[in-house]
């Protein structure tokens, strides 16, 4: 027998969020808010089954969104939140469940341990909601004589809670009361069951469960919850040394007695760096990117490069967070011109000078910069992008 079933509500517009897209299905990190909210629920060891109700018109996107996962078929719900509820109750009618939880599809962090006090109090009320305590003083707010808006009063905050989702009843007492308090545009479910008569006990709610409605929301949802990974590239390059009195060594002219050999301007330790970005974010490497073969580059400033890469990384919601390169010759002399490659690549890179590190060694006298028939530079860089 089927004792619980999670109903998913996820047949708003969602237009409070902007966009052209209903919020639930909006991505936080790879996955939409729906999918994270079905799969606390599919994954909870209490949770028999999981239907999920939608917007008619987001029949291809409901699909996509949760793919693989083993759900219900999903049902479509109607006109308001409480009509969509009272639609997906009666869905279930054939399964009839013992008990059913009512979730928002826009509160995608909920915890099995809110799930799983929600459906303890139900061994005792026929109804229990997720709640926190209001902490902030409360004021009612009016339009003042100059058209901005006053405080008009102080509420008393005394007794007054925030009810969160999963809301948790027995299905039959539910049900009814959905059915008999049709299109009353309630805001939530405790409040149809409270009009029934049905006595509804708070659980501790979690500060964490919050719903996602505005742009800010999602911003913030981004920013503290998703995470992040932190990846590191590696790079590695030579060239040879030629005729000229200069060489371009991080964006910076060096006064030598040789030049550099190459395709681009051959500034060595920008090829070196820009494989230590795109190796970063897995993004190939700089002669897929520019390839040697194509006249474009000849002669180019290698900075190019590196910004390519840094537009990679931007594109991928990523950051820099250091990078460090070490320039392996036996002259030029670096050390005296690293402020000004430091200065020079804080600029190219949009970075602080504190993230970057430009160091120089010898082989001492050994191999080919031994020789002085050229330079090599390797390079690492650390980078911040979303989580998975
Ligand atoms: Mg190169």
């Amino acid at each position: 027998m089927t004792q619980a079933v999670a109903l998913i509500v996820a047949g708003g517009r969602g237009a409070r969020a902007g966009g052209d897209l209903p919020k639930q299905y909006r991505r936080l990190g790879r996955e939409t808010l729906l999918r994270k909210s079905v799969q606390a629920f599919l994954a909870h060891r209490q949770i028999d089954a999981v239907r999920v109700v939608i917007h008619p018109d987001d029949a291809g996107r409901c699909a996509d969104a949760l793919a693989g996962l083993a759900l219900l078929s999903p049902v479509f719900g109607g006109q308001e939140r409480q009509d969509s509820v009272r639609l997906g109750l009666q869905s279930l009618a054939e399964i009839d469940p013992e008990l059913i939880l009512v979730h928002d599809a826009a509160r995608p962090f909920v915890q099995p341990a809110l799930i799983s006090r929600v459906l303890s109090a139900l061994s005792a009320a026929p109804a229990a909601i997720p709640a926190l305590p209001v902490v902030d003083t409360l004021k009612r707010a009016a339009n003042g004589t100059d058209g901005g808006l006053h405080v008009a009063a102080t509420a008393d905050r005394t007794g007054l809670w925030r009810a969160q989702t999963p809301q948790g009843f027995r299905y039959r007492p539910l049900l009814e009361a959905h059915e008999r308090f049709a299109g009353c545009t309630l805001t939530d479910d405790a409040a149809v069951a409270e009009a029934a008569g049905l006595e509804v006990a708070i659980v501790e709610g979690d500060e964490d469960n919050v719903k996602l409605t505005t742009d800010q929301d999602f911003r913030r949802a981004e920013r503290l919850m998703v995470g992040h990974d932190v990846r590191t590239g590696s790079g590695f390059d030579v060239h040879r040394f030629g005729a000229g009195n200069a060489v371009m060594l991080c964006g910076v002219t060096v006064a030598h007695d040789r030049g550099l050999e190459g395709h681009s301007d051959a500034d060595v330790g920008l090829h070196a760096l820009t494989d230590a970005l795109l190796g970063a974010i897995g993004a190939g490497d700089i002669g897929s990117h520019f390839p040697p073969s194509d006249e474009r580059w000849r002669g180019v400033a290698s900075e190019v490069f590196v910004r390519h890469a840094c537009a990679l990384i931007a594109q991928a919601g990523g950051s820099i967070i250091n990078v460090d390169i070490t320039l392996i010759c036996e002259r030029p002399k670096i050390l005296p011109h690293r402020p000004a490659m430091r200065a020079r690549l804080a600029d190219i890179l949009e970075v602080s000078e504190r993230r970057i590190s430009i160091k120089a060694t010898t082989t001492e006298g050994l191999g080919f910069t031994g020789r002085r028939e050229g330079i090599a530079a390797q390079a690492v860089a650390t980078v911040r992008v979303p989580g998975d």
